[in-house]
């Protein structure tokens, strides 16, 4: 009798141990079939806390920087650049990058959770309080007051958008936000490669050596559904809308940027030819 309390106690113990770190960890979720899960609004379930955390956790952000380079702080400087909007703020990776380098900048994220831990990573690297806007790209304008030289959306966050309409939507917010003569910088993954090439030209990606591995693990023309594998061997997934590079340029020309550039990033690539990022410089005027 004794012992089955015990064991009882036990058992209610790892229960409520795994309830509480249910709810601080909320699991990711895509329903009964993750392939019909492509809607725009789902960018805020996917980005749960425990994938957040771990993989800030094991990416290195200096290592981060030195394979980024200096591309979009030297592109921004030679325009003369002194005010920045980092649409896609993330855990703050890029808008800490900004204020360092001297910009001013206010970071913007539809992700409540992604914001807070922004804010908490401009403390920790340097002491910086970030300037934190909690807004949807699609009604940028009815929270972001004022204009700015560029507006930043980097880390292939742009294929979160999972309708047309919806990346003209935010497309044109980005416009609207931008002065006469601004610019926009908006990267994205190399889709046309996975689309084209098939299965095997789906390679793994390696993130800071091994630690965190991202592997395509279902493509069409409307879904990349890609799996984030750690070394606990938890996984998360995104899913997200696989831009062609073309259609993207399209786009940006026909919400009415005058010019659009497109460079390939070479650093982390097999080949010059199929790099594993593009990434769109879109002038205003
Ligand atoms: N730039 C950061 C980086 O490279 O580390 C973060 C990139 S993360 C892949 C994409 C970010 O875009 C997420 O924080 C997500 O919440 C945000 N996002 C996606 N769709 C959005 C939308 N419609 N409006 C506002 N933010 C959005």
């Amino acid at each position: 009798m004794k012992e089955s309390t015990a064991d009882q106690t036990d058992v209610q113990t790892a229960v409520t141990a795994e309830t509480s770190r249910q709810q601080a960890h909320p699991a990711q979720e895509f329903g009964a079939d993750p392939l019909t899960v492509r809607e725009t609004g789902h960018y805020t379930n996917e980005y749960v806390k425990g994938f957040v955390e771990k993989w800030d956790e094991l990416i290195d952000w200096r290592k981060r920087y030195e394979s980024e380079g200096g591309f979009f702080v030297d592109l921004l400087k030679s325009r003369g650049v002194k005010s920045v909007l980092d649409v896609a703020t993330g855990t703050g990776f890029h808008s800490v990058r900004l204020v360092e380098e001297g910009f001013d900048t206010v970071s913007v994220d539809g992700s409540a959770e992604m914001l807070a831990k922004a804010f908490e990573n401009g403390l920790d690297y340097g002491g910086h309080i970030l300037r934190v806007v909690h807004a949807d790209w699609r009604w940028l304008n009815r929270d972001v007051h004022g204009q700015f030289d560029a507006v930043v959306c980097l880390g292939n966050s742009f294929t979160h958008l999972f309708s047309e309409r919806d990346r003209r939507k935010a497309l044109a917010e980005f416009y609207a936000v931008l002065k006469h003569d601004g610019v926009l910088i908006l990267d994205q993954r190399n889709y046309d490669s996975i689309l084209d090439n098939g299965f095997s030209s789906k390679h793994t990606y390696y993130y800071c050596g091994e630690a965190v591995t991202a592997e395509p693990e279902y493509v069409d023309e409307g879904l990349a559904r890609f799996r984030y594998q750690f070394p606990d061997n938890s996984q998360y997934h995104l899913n997200m809308f696989p831009l062609r590079k073309d259609y993207t340029r399209t786009l940006l020309r026909e919400v009415g940027f005058q010019r659009v550039e497109t460079f390939g990033d070479f650093q982390e690539t097999v080949s010059a030819e199929d790099p594993d990022f593009f990434i769109h410089v879109a002038e205003k005027r």
